[in-house]
């Protein structure tokens, strides 16, 4: 959470989920689309595990520098016209070059931005995080002339690192009072538990087959998904599970454990692979004497899973409840989003019981049959019996 990301632009961040793979031995692999496969493979030909998540969060890219010393930016992700106010920080990266929204650009969503260290009004503060912008390291030339074309950023000098994106300049992570808060929650909360199931589940040497799908570009229509899905880039039997943080809704609540998502805005997920990851839930509930987990439908957005589901793969989907969605807070501010860490420990929990218990699908997903069958027996009498 520490590397700022946007749409397109998750280099940073994969760079991190590589190092994290290559600390654990996990092997990973990029598909031709930028995403990271981490795989364990440990039960010959088994059926995959596939958990979903993805590297990107809204942000902005950087279209054009412009003679002035302002910033040309597109925002790429969802959130309501109303929060882009003037005078909020943003991040320029990489460099992390402190800037501020300025002016918004007709109807799209472009706006001009302006370094901090350029401008003229004065009295905007270093942000905790980032930097003036450093003297010679943006040099004049580097600015195109105002009313060039969209995309002419070239650097002056191979030296010169020109920004590429940007983000809302906030806490990029931080731990208080049992919660994660950060910039981007969603969906590094979703990657940090594919790599902690895989951790534990390498750790402990279990027999399982389970690939990490570790995606780009979802903010802007699930694309990295899409395109691995479309490319059967995982085994076309493989159980696919997506990993989201989703905005708090009514009927969950934040901090009451991992919510088992029957489906997102768009879908209704696959009825026997969320029972199979219910009836997982309900044995660890029973087993330690307590396990807590919700179910619902998350319409607050569309999710991976629904990118899968419709390339034929059997999906399912987990999620935390999200605070402050995409950034967004009460008032049309821009703040950290925040999740519960008790949640986010029990997403992999669940995730590393559902991975040893692959084998057993058929028989966990009949149980609620078998509930059902001792109910019918046991109720046939005493219904006859009172018939009348
Ligand atoms: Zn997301």
């Amino acid at each position: 959470m520490l590397h700022p990301a946007a749409p397109y632009n998750e280099h940073a961040v994969r760079q991190e989920v590589e190092k994290i793979c290559k600390e654990h031995s996990l092997d990973f692999e990029h598909d031709t689309f930028g995403n990271v496969l981490a795989k364990l493979q440990r039960a010959g030909r088994a059926r995959d595990l596939v958990l979903a998540a993805h590297l990107d969060h809204p942000g902005f890219e950087v279209i054009q520098l412009l003679a002035d010393g302002s910033v040309l930016v597109r925002f790429l992700g969802g959130v309501a016209d109303n929060y882009f106010r003037c005078g909020v920080p943003i991040r320029l990266m990489p460099g992390n070059i402190a800037a501020r929204l300025w002016r918004r650009k007709d109807g799209e969503r472009i706006f001009e931005a302006k370094l901090s260290g350029a401008d003229e009004s004065g009295g905007i503060r270093r942000t905790p995080n980032a930097s003036r912008i450093p003297k010679g390291v943006l040099p004049r030339e580097a600015f195109g002339v105002r009313g060039t074309p969209a995309l002419s950023i070239r650097p002056t000098s191979p030296t010169l690192t020109l920004p590429k994106f940007a983000v809302w300049e906030l806490e990029d992570f931080a731990v208080r009072h049992g919660r994660i808060h950060g910039r981007a929650c969603d969906d590094l909360i979703g990657v940090a538990a594919i790599l902690a199931t895989l951790i534990e589940l390498k750790r402990t040497r279990a027999r399982v087959n389970v690939i990490g799908v570790i995606s780009r570009a979802e903010e802007v229509g699930l694309q990295g998904a899409l395109n691995l899905a479309a490319a059967r880039g995982v085994p076309a039997n493989s159980l696919v599970v997506s990993l989201e943080t989703s905005r708090e809704l009514p009927g969950v609540k934040m901090g009451e454990g991992v919510i088992i998502r029957v489906g997102d805005r768009t879908s209704i997920f696959d009825p026997s692979a969320t029972r199979f990851l219910i009836e997982i839930a309900r044995e660890l509930k029973k087993t330690r004497g307590g396990f807590p987990f919700q179910r619902g439908l998350m319409s607050g957005g569309t999710c991976e899973a629904t990118a899968y589901q419709e390339f034929g793969f059997q999906t399912a989907a987990l999620c935390v409840a999200l605070g402050n969605y995409h950034n967004c807070a009460e008032r049309n501010r821009i703040k950290e989003e925040f999740v519960a860490v008790h949640d986010v420990c029990g997403m992999v929990d669940l995730l590393v019981a559902a991975a040893h218990q692959m084998g057993h699908y058929n028989e966990v997903t009949g149980r609620l049959a078998q509930r059902l069958r001792k109910l019918l027996a046991e109720g046939r009498a005493r219904l006859k019996a009172t018939a009348r």
